[in-house]
This record gives C-alpha cells, structure tokens and sequence, in this order.
C-alpha cells in the first residue's frame, strides 16, 4: 500500500488535532440542544468515530450509504442512496459527516433529499473539502482541512476500495488510476 503513496498531507498526529478542534467547536455550537450526527458512508467511517468520541454533549447517530463514484475518481453526479437512515430526522439538528467535498453533487443532492423530511436545522462537517473543484454552490459549515485538487486516499479513503486502512492522509501515485 506504502508504495502506491506519491506523498503523506496529513498525519495522523495533525488529523488528531483537527478532529480534536472540530469535536469541541461542534460541542460548543450544539449545546443545550439535542444532535444526531449522519455519516456518509463509507469515507466517512473512521472520522466519524473519531469525531464523536471528541463532541462532550449527547448524541445519536445514523448512517447513509451512497454511491457517486462506482470505481471511477470522477463523481458522476448521480446519487444512489445504498442504504437510507434508520430513524426520522422530523425535528431534530442533523449533522451530516461526509469524508471529502469535491464538487458537492453527493453533498447537494443528499442536502435537498434530507431537507424534504424537515429537520431542525441541517448541517455539513467534512474532513476534507477541495474548494478549486466546486461546481454547485454549497454551504459547508465545519472543515477539516482544505486541500488542492489531488486523488487522496486513507484514513477511511479509498481508491475501488483499498487505502482505507492508511492511517495517514495522502495523495495516490497517479500510476496506480491511471
Ligand atoms: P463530490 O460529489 O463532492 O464530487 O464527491 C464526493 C465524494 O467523492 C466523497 O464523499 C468521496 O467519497 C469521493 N471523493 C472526492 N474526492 C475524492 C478523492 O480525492 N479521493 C477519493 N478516494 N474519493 C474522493
């Protein structure tokens, strides 16, 4: 796996800190309030579990699986809701967790769909968020890290499901999609 990595961007030392900062403003934000964080399977699986055990306020979560990629690195911009929430989000301030924002289409659309069922308030936390690549305007309201227009794999990040178990953040070898 080492070897298909062209560079590390973020450590696991660095992505310890961020999450660290994000759980205790996400806490600060929300307190007082009920939250049920939604995570957007599967990229965002191992920030998420992170990211929780760093917000000090209750809590519930709820999963979706959604497809953009199939085993391309383009988002096709046609969402396939895999697996849909378990509970209604009727009333309640729904934090979404996503892993990477690229050019927002899954984030968009999952925006829109989840809007329809009323919640109380809506809310976008992603790790990473490549800005340059943006084709729908979107509101983010917490992010990780901003990074360029590069292929990223690891930590919870895959390429046609592999890489996810990197604990590090960095960008693929070219070679390896191309
Ligand atoms: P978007 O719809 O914003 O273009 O893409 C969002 C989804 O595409 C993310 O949830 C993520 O799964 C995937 N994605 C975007 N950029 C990258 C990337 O650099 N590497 C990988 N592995 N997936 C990405």
């Amino acid at each position: 796996m080492k070897d298909d990595v062209k560079e590390i961007l973020f450590t696991e030392e660095e992505i310890a800190v961020k999450v660290k900062e994000l759980g205790q403003q996400i806490s600060e934000d929300y307190r007082g309030e009920d939250l049920t964080v939604v995570g957007i399977l599967k990229g965002s699986n191992i920030f998420m579990g992170d990211l929780i055990r760093k917000i000090d306020i209750p809590l519930s979560i709820d999963f979706m699986v959604v497809s953009s990629y199939g085993q391309s690195t383009e988002s096709s911009g046609v969402v396939k809701v895999l697996k849909d929430l378990e509970y209604s989000i009727e009333g309640k301030n729904i934090l979404i967790v996503e892993d990477i924002i690229d050019t927002g289409l899954t984030l968009d659309y999952l925006k829109e769909n989840l809007f329809r069922r009323k919640p109380k308030s809506l809310k976008i936390c992603t790790l990473l968020d490549k800005p340059a690549r943006r084709k729908v305007d979107l509101k983010v309201d917490y992010v990780g890290f901003e990074i360029p227009d590069a292929f990223i794999v690891g930590y919870g990040i895959d390429y046609a499901e592999k890489y996810r178990n990197l604990p590090y953040i960095a960008v693929l070898k070219e070679e390896v999609y191309e």
